[in-house]
């Protein structure tokens, strides 16, 4: 279950959060307005920033008008003074809803920090839309108000607010989404360990490079900061940034430190140090998110193997996964008792081995196709090579596995036994094709074969179609009753089957009307075969009480000609029984 992410914040937390940014935005004003206008540290608006991106938008017009009282009241009391305040709230309140706004567009599950792209939408955001804008429209106002110009005022606000917010949002962001709780929760004691460790000496180092050494060594303390990125994350990574913002800012602004010796105004050190600032937080920051990201991937991947991996190994289906050359490379242990044979036997043997010649094609057929259609399902029934049991049908149900690239690198695929279902299948289709009361081929069953021979026919077979008719039979029905009519039926369906061959069929088209095909046989053979069908008859077929009931039929006889299509046969078979009845029944007549 994913997290949700957004929060529900409670109704005093725009109270909270607009103290906190008065104090942010009082500090940041009595400490580094330094040439009078702007000032040069702008961390109050990341809280901003902060809630609005861990918050519904239906909580940010109570914690804007929060920041905004709380920016106002600063500006008027330690600021540029009230004539400025209303417009400097409206600006700083601006920049965190232009970041907002562009990372809940452009980041659709909402988690700004975590992984490498939502960072670089943050980092675009805000250093590359919102600080642009606002700082043009701070400057303006700096500009009309006190001495300082345009041109410095806008570069004052640019690096402050760009480097307030990227270095306090993320920490503020994981802070707010509960980031810290989880990971004392979810971080083992050797690990917490290790990360206080680490902390503390990059907290020594920093010290240690900004009050104490010799040289201007500003490159030392970036080991330990990837070091913490590697190894503690982002909640290490974003927390190292914070204590290098607080050590390094308050030596820079004490005047000690490595940045004494630019020979240049407290100011223009406090906007070097944030560039060096800016690039500590770029090189740890994105390698932590990366790192986080795949963690999470490899956590979810670990979690759905060992899902898929108890599902396969419980199923009575056998798993297979095949490679893309066919070969098993995993059989669940369920091939033991439906294939017959041990998983790990199957391991590197083609697949194609446990089927049947016969559907071979057909098979891998449907493994290229899987694997030509990644996210598709395949399906395909065939007879296997060898069963455990009396299994004689599987079915085998094939979907592509894809790499990072989108491409197949193998198959995964189910195979169960339907051979229950393949035989019901079987009889209910017999039922289909059998006429219920003379097991003759029904209608349906006997035109398909029919359509068969006429095909054959097409290619030089010659067999023939005789149309055959029971004479008088109303007055069997009338004489012995519809019981007995039936009976006679069947009974003289079972009187000619023995003058047909196997590959012969005769079926019954509708009441006493039957039809035979006589396969490869001609016109010739066929007249022979219908004379002693008609003497086969001349016994009567059934007795009912000491009654003997004797019937005789008419025929009509057609050679299929290759050329005419069933209905046309069976209209010429037609008109030649037509004919025979006129000629006074019991007869055959050949069509025209
Ligand atoms: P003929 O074909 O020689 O012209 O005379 P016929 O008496 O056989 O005439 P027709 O073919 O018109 O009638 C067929 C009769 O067969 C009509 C119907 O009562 C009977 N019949 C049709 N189907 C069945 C059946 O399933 N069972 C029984 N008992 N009788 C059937
Ligand atoms: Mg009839
Ligand atoms: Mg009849």
């Amino acid at each position: 279950m994913p997290r949700p992410v957004l929060r529900n914040p409670s109704a005093l937390s725009p109270i909270v959060t607009g103290s906190v940014y008065f104090v942010a935005a009082s500090a940041a004003l009595i400490i580094s307005r330094f040439e009078g206008g702007l000032a040069f540290l702008w961390g109050a608006n990341a809280f901003l920033m902060a809630e609005l991106l861990t918050s519904r938008t239906a909580h940010w017009p109570r914690a804007i008008i929060a920041c905004g009282i709380a920016s106002a009241a600063a500006t008027a009391m330690f600021g540029m003074g009230p004539m400025a305040a209303i417009p400097m709230a409206a600006i700083n309140i601006l920049e965190s809803l232009i970041v907002a706004i562009l990372c809940r567009r452009y980041v659709p599950d909402h988690r700004v920090i975590g992984a490498i792209r939502p960072l670089v939408v943050f980092i675009l955001a805000l250093t590359g839309v919102a600080d642009i804008v606002t700082g043009m429209l701070a400057a303006t106002v700096a500009s009309q108000l006190t001495s300082v110009s345009f041109g410095a005022s806008w570069l004052q606000w640019y690096t402050g607010h760009a480097l307030g917010g990227l270095t306090c949002a993320p920490i503020l962001i994981m802070l707010l989404q509960g980031e810290l709780g989880r990971w004392m929760r979810e971080t083992a004691t050797p690990a917490k360990v290790e990360a206080a460790v680490l902390l503390i000496l990059f907290t020594l180092c920093t010290v240690h490079i900004f009050y104490w050494a010799r040289y201007p060594m500003l490159f030392a303390p970036l080991l330990p900061l990837v070091l913490i990125a590697f190894r503690v994350g982002q909640m290490g990574a974003a927390a190292s940034i914070v204590l290098l913002a607080a050590i390094g800012g308050t030596a820079t602004m004490s005047g000690v430190g490595p940045l004494t010796i630019i020979p240049a105004s407290t100011g223009d050190r406090v906007q070097f140090f944030q560039f060096y600032l800016a690039l500590s937080f770029l090189l740890c920051m994105p390698v932590a998110a990366e790192l986080h990201a795949r963690r999470r991937l490899f956590r979810l991947l670990s979690e759905s193997e060992v899902r898929f991996r108890t599902i396969a190994e419980h199923s009575g289906d056998v798993v297979l996964n095949i490679g893309v050359d066919g070969v098993i490379e995993y059989a669940s242990p369920s091939a033991h008792e439906q294939i017959g044979c041990a998983p790990e036997l199957l391991l590197g043997q083609s697949a194609a081995n446990l089927v049947d010649p016969q559907d071979r094609a057909i098979v891998i057929a449907a493994h290229r196709a899987a694997l030509a259609q990644p996210g598709s399902v395949h399906q395909v029934e065939f007879r296997p090579l060898v069963t455990a049991g009396d299994f004689d049908w599987y079915e085998m149900v094939l979907r592509a596995v894809i790499d990072e690239h989108g491409d197949a690198n193998g198959v995964v695929s189910t195979i169960r036994d339907i051979s229950r279902h393949k035989a019901r299948q079987r009889a209910l289709q017999q039922v289909a094709s059998r006429d219920a009361l003379t097991g003759a081929d029904s209608r349906r069953a006997f035109l398909e074969k029919l359509d068969e021979e006429i095909a054959r026919a097409q290619t030089g077979a010659r067999s023939s179609l005789l149309l055959i008719d029971i004479d008088h039979f109303k007055s069997v029905n009338d004489s012995y009753g519809h019981g007995a009519g039936d009976r006679v039926l069947s009974a003289f369906v079972e009187r000619l089957r023995p003058g047909l061959r196997a590959v012969d069929s005769i079926g019954r088209l509708g009441g006493e009307e039957f039809a035979i095909l006589l396969v490869d046989s001609d016109v010739d053979r066929s007249s022979l075969v219908c004379e002693r069908l008609r003497t086969a008859l001349a016994d009567p077929v059934m007795m009912v009480g000491d009654q003997p009931i004797r019937v005789t039929f008419s025929a009509g006889l057609v050679e299929l000609d290759g050329q005419s299509d069933r209905s046309a046969m069976l209209e010429a078979a037609d008109k030649a029984l037509y004919r025979a009845k006129r000629s006074g029944r019991n007869c055959m007549r050949l069509a025209a």
